[in-house]
């Protein structure tokens, strides 16, 4: 727990909080500001503020929850993300992964995919090296 994240708060009941679902490792809770109907947030107890700062096994159950909730939000299309550093959109430095139903082309998350040309060389020389990192 960080004294002053604002998720960690909620966690801990000091904030108030929409909360649809809690585990031993889990919390979960509607956006505040959502994108769209059903917009929900899964984050770990564990506090960190990227993904790479969690362990492993306080990560295993967001990605479950995250589709429990789409389940239960009856959302037909929906978006998972997870945003790391404030250059990726990160506004809350404590991990969370958003459920957000894409219900029309207005509502939901709107994305930018800026795609380069691929490289079989580079790729390759890529994939070599971070295998070998693994
Ligand atoms: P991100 O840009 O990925 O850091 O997203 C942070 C999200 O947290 C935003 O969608 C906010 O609307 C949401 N948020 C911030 N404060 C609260 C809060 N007190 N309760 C619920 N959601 C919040
Ligand atoms: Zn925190």
């Amino acid at each position: 727990m960080a004294a002053n994240c604002i998720f960690c708060k909620i966690i801990k009941g000091e904030i108030p909080s929409m909360k649809v679902f809690e585990s031993d490792k889990t919390f979960a809770f509607l956006d505040i500001n959502p994108l769209s109907y059903g917009h929900a947030l899964v984050i770990p107890k564990h506090h960190g503020a990227k993904l790479t700062d969690i362990p492993d096994d306080s990560l295993t159950e967001l990605l479950p929850v995250a589709a429990k909730i789409a389940r239960a939000s009856g959302a037909e299309n929906y978006n998972i993300l997870q945003n790391n550093g404030r250059i990726a959109h990160q506004v809350v430095d404590h991990v969370h992964i958003h459920m957000i139903p894409k219900p029309n082309e207005q509502e939901g998350l709107g994305i930018s995919w800026p795609q380069q040309q691929g490289n079989k060389e580079n790729l390759q020389k890529l994939q070599e090296e971070l295998k070998a990192k693994m």
